[in-house]
Formats: structure tokens, sequence, C-alpha cells
């Protein structure tokens, strides 16, 4: 496994999903997150019947330096999960591993997809990742990555879950992009099916946080549902190991296709990595406030 062998493509598609799409993108950086609500610095107590974000934007604010009612998810903990890692294909024998995700065995990672011009899914999601750390963090919330780098092997997908749970984070993403037939494109969003197991009891708040993201990614980016997984870019799988194995909600995003030459092209503009980050905050704390 030099260097992300079309094998590994396969393995990916499997275990990742993607993100992409092609967006066009729809909200300027600024208006994100609605979520000024200063009401809502309680973000915890208080649920707040306050419209979230989406659809009350630019109203008070925005742009300038941060309100003091800017803290909208003051209290909370979000855990990122960059897929992959750059350094995957260093080290086949800990990367191919097999570990139990309690559906099945597989490999403790892969090495994740890349565009036709060499920019890798771990560069990627480790990049979008960064963006949306600071993001949220401006929001006020608590954040955790999985992977601080992207010149080193692992974690594995068990131990992508464990922080989560170690956390106890009120949310947590797994972010990929998909590496699928080139005429494949759109963006999906993955959450977790019950297995008879930990994850089953939050399926329901994962399945929330899916729909919540999947609105804000659309909107935010404006890249299109997947046109060849789920339904409405939305899809429930039993074979994650990130997933099944996380006690507190989770999803994964596929983000696109690597594979598909417009979403490439729009991943490898910085300016589109920050819509992404930016959308994928929004639907974030949308999903924390409500
Ligand atoms: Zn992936």
């Amino acid at each position: 496994m030099r260097a992300l062998p079309a094998s590994a493509l396969v393995v990916c598609g499997l275990i990742a999903s993607a993100c992409g799409g092609t967006g066009t993108g729809g909200a300027a950086a600024g208006q994100a997150a609605p979520a000024t609500s200063a009401e809502q610095t309680a973000a915890e107590q208080t649920p707040s019947e306050q419209t979230p974000s989406e659809q009350t934007p630019a109203k008070r604010t925005s742009a300038k330096q941060s309100p003091p009612d800017a803290k909208a998810l003051e209290g909370k903990v979000v855990v990122i999960d960059p897929g992959h890692n750059g350094g995957n294909y260093r080290d086949p024998a800990a990367v191919n591993r097999k570990v139990n995700v309690l559906t099945k065995w597989k490999p403790c990672d892969t090495t994740g997809t890349q565009t036709n011009s060499g920019y890798t899914e771990a560069a990627f999601s480790f990049d979008v990742s960064k963006r949306l750390v600071k993001i949220l963090e401006s929001r006020g919330a608590t954040v955790k990555l999985t992977r601080t780098s992207n010149d080193g092997v692992g974690p594995c997908i068990t131990q992508r879950a464990a922080i989560g749970n170690k956390a106890r984070a009120d949310a947590a993403i797994s972010i990929h992009g998909d590496g699928a037939a080139p005429a494949n494109h759109g963006f999906h969003v993955i959450m977790p099916k019950k297995i008879n197991g930990p994850v089953d009891k939050v399926v329901g708040a994962s399945s929330r946080l899916g729909i919540d993201v999947r609105n804000a990614f659309a909107k935010g980016t404006g890249l299109p549902y997947s046109t060849y997984i789920g339904r409405n870019a939305l899809d429930y799988r039993n074979d994650l190991g990130g997933l099944n194995l996380s006690t507190v909600p989770k999803i994964f995003i596929e983000c696109g296709n690597m594979r598909n030459a417009a979403e490439a092209a729009k991943f490898q503009d910085p300016g589109f990595r920050q819509k992404i980050a930016l959308a994928l905050a929004n639907g974030l704390q949308h999903y924390l406030e409500t």
C-alpha cells in the first residue's frame, strides 16, 4: 500500500463517507451561524425557543467582533474526527490490523482517497477540521480533535470513537471525502443504526444531528445531495466502527466525491473549505441549541 492504491479507495468507500459536491457557495461566511444569540449563553439550560440559526441570519449582527452574546456554544463539547491520517500509507501493518467494530472485524483505518491531482482525503479532512475547530471555539464550544497532525498514523477507528466517548461529547463528527466513480457527485451524511449495542441509545440523537448537518451543509456549500448513496443525502449504516462504538451522538459526513472533477476543484480551494467548515459549524450549532 504505497501510494493510496486503488484498493484503498474501495475500502475507504466502505468505511467512510464523503464530502463533496459541487457547491456553489451559498452563504457567505459571515452569515454563519446566526448564532449570535445572546440569549443563548446558557445554551445548555435553555433549549430555547428562539429560532435556530438558519432562519435568522443576519438580523443582529454579525461580522462585528465577537459580541458578548456570541458564545452560543458555551459549555458544549464537540469532538471532530478528521478521517484517516497523512502517514497511514507508511505503516500498512498497523493500518490493516483488524479491529472489532461489534458487527464485524475490519482494518484499524485506511489511507483514504485523493483527487486525481493527488490532494489527499487525509489532508482535506484535517484542513476542514482545523477550520471547524476555530469556528466552534469562537462560539464558545470546547473542541477536541482525534488527531492533531496530518503526518502520523492512525488512530484506529475504535480509538476515534473512544475519544468522543471519553470526552462525553455533546456531538461528534467524522469528516471525509469519498472516492467514488468520477461521474458520481454530491455529499451525504452517515448515521448509525441500532446494532443491539451501546450505540443504540444515541441512534435517535445522531439522526437529528445528521439531519441538521445535512440541512446546513446543503445551504452553506450549495453542494447537491449525493447522486449515488443514500436518500436525500442521508445514509444509515451498521458497519462503521466510528459509529458502532460511539456512545455519544455522532455522524460521518462525506463532503463529496474527490474523484469527481468539479468537486475535487472545490475541495482544493481553501475558500471553499472554509465554507464547508462554516456550514458544518452551523449544523452542529443548530443541533446543540435545540
Ligand atoms: Zn474517508
